[in-house]
């Protein structure tokens, strides 16, 4: 994605109010991202423990949707798939995540909700962390097709949060 400005990233929030937007902890490494790496940036907040953010490109400009994650962890014992990254973790490493609802369905209480990485490092973990089953293939080509069904999801779940 391309960089964002600290303005551009809380202006982009469309499920929380700009009161919050502002208030909200930036990633620490914000200065130093490395954006053309990124399909999306996702980040927990230290100040908030269980709140979290994810921010896109969209066609219109950039979209951050606030997820807030469940307070209760899944046993280390399980292994749980992150559904936006499609990466298999302990379950203690994934968490499900709930994003309240843009407009009236959303001051209704009207939340959606998937399993993610519990670091929300999803953007990280798709370039770095190749399953075995496709550890044969080249991994440029891995990492890429991976980068491109993450987008997907991810622009997937937003939708589901704007509808
Ligand atoms: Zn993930």
């Amino acid at each position: 994605m391309h960089a964002l400005t600290e303005q551009q990233l809380r202006r982009s929030f469309i499920n929380c109010s700009q009161g919050e937007a502002k208030a909200l902890a930036l990633p620490k490494d914000f200065a130093v991202l490395d954006w053309a790496e990124l399909e999306l940036l996702g980040w927990r907040d230290p100040k908030a423990p269980l709140r979290g953010y994810l921010v896109l490109e969209a066609p219109g400009g950039p979209v951050g949707v606030a997820v807030r994650a469940a307070d209760t962890r899944m046993s280390p014992r399980k292994t749980v798939m992150c559904l936006l990254c499609q990466s298999a973790r302990s379950g203690d490493a994934v968490s499900l995540f709930t994003a309240r609802r843009t407009g009236a369905a959303g001051r209704n209480g009207d939340t959606v909700g998937t399993y993610m990485c519990a670091d929300l490092g999803c953007a990280h973990r798709v370039r770095t962390e190749i399953p075995p089953w496709l550890q044969d293939r080249d991994p440029a080509e891995v990492a890429a097709e991976r980068a491109a069904e993450l987008r997907q999801r991810v622009h997937g779940f937003v939708d589901a949060v704007r509808r």
